[in-house]
């Protein structure tokens, strides 16, 4: 069975779906890979190192010839046409915006993958895409706002005079803000951090920050439900101070399949230091702060906010070897003796399944 690695085709896509190593893994499991050429070069996976590691790199897309398509981004609707009645693709699919793209799925017979629907099971750990790029995000965030900060980060103590270390708060700590906590914090940086999960709490003191605990009625569940605007306002009027006291506000609070809460307002951010700067992690999904673009960065009046897109795709090298693990380690809950055929009786592959045998498997929010 023939697995195909095509170039990405959106814009400023710098991530591939399968780098050599994973050719390796794929080639011993008795499957034959082909690579799009140049499909590696923003991640530095050359063509030299695909044919290396046992695969056949080819001038032209892959995809019509493949009974198996990987990618990062979805593929696109002229790809989605030409490929093999009963193929199976894995990408991100971001299934709100895609219904035409799994309508020519469910018209081709193809079985789709979406890492976004992924369960998040202990046994779905290793295919975990989504966690893999929020942690890369996470940690881009806050080179990001170090980058545009006029000012140190670390604490200074030098002759000419102590420089005290920069605040930086981290709003929601899951995947994502976790890993902006532990970067800020390797800067220097003194670090508060607040979760409508308190059961983050200890996960961020153990990284050395401080967890900010709001007086309000929490969900005890493990991940955030859609909070009412009730609860939402409270949590504003609650945050402004420590808003005002940042220099540095990364957030990161989403809730899985709806749009981000509004946390942060215009009057927070004026009330924080000129110069102060915002990365909106949240930005492609609404915003923390409602103002955010993505892909922009704005001034509100003296502070800068950047409306973070795509992050985990200006890191390609370790976003790449990351999401291909993923890959790897879902295709392996397929693979039985040299080809792919997923079962969907496995409720890993059951939970992520967009399309089969004809059919779109999900409702569409
Ligand atoms: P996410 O990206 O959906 O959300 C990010 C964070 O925003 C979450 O921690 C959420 O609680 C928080 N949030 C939502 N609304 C908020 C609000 N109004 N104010 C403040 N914070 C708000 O979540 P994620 O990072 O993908 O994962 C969340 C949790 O699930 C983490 O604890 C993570 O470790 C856990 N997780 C478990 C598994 C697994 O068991 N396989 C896999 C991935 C993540």
């Amino acid at each position: 069975m023939r697995v195909g690695t095509p170039a990405e085709s959106r814009p400023a896509e710098r991530r591939v779906a399968c780098v050599p190593e994973t050719v390796s893994s794929l080639v011993d499991a008795g499957l034959t890979v082909h690579v799009q050429e140049g499909a590696g070069r923003h991640a530095h996976a050359l063509d030299a190192a695909y044919r290396a590691a046992g695969a056949v790199v080819t001038p032209e897309d892959p995809t019509p010839e493949s009974d198996v398509v990987v990618s990062v981004q979805p593929l696109t609707i002229a790809q989605a046409s030409a490929l093999k009645p009963g193929a199976v693709t894995i990408s991100f699919l971001q299934p709100q915006g895609e219904r035409e793209l799994l309508d020519v799925y469910a018209r081709r017979n193809v079985t789709s993958f979406s890492f976004d629907l992924l369960p998040r099971v202990t046994r779905a750990q290793s295919a975990d895409a989504l966690s893999s790029q929020a942690l890369v995000a996470g940690y881009r965030a806050v080179l990001v706002a170090a980058e545009r900060l006029p000012r140190f980060l670390p604490m200074f103590t030098t002759a000419a005079g102590t420089v005290p270390p920069a605040k930086v708060l981290v709003l929601g700590a899951g995947v994502a803000g976790l890993q902006a906590i532990a970067t800020a914090r390797r800067l220097g940086a003194v670090v508060e951090a607040y979760d409508v999960r308190k059961a983050a709490g200890e996960e961020v003191r153990s990284l050395g920050a401080k967890f900010i605990e709001l007086e309000l009625e929490t969900q005890s569940g493990v991940y955030a439900s859609a909070q009412s605007e009730e609860f939402l306002e409270r949590q504003r009027e609650l945050i402004g101070e420590h808003v005002a006291a940042s220099d540095v506000v990364i957030t990161t609070a989403a809730i899985p399949g709806r749009k981000a809460p509004v946390l942060v307002t215009t009057d927070m951010l004026k009330a924080m230091a000129a110069g102060s700067v915002v990365v909106d992690l949240a930005a492609e999904s609404g915003g923390n702060y409602a103002g955010s673009v993505a892909g922009q960065e704005i001034w509100v009046g003296d502070v800068l906010v950047h409306g973070a897109l795509n992050l985990p795709s200006s890191m390609p090298v370790h976003a790449s070897k990351l999401y291909s693990r993923n890959v790897l380690n879902l295709l392996k809950l397929m693979i039985a003796d040299g080809s792919v055929s997923p079962d969907l009786s496995d409720e890993v592959l059951d939970g992520c399944c967009l399309t089969h045998d004809g059919q779109i498997r999900k409702e569409l929010p």
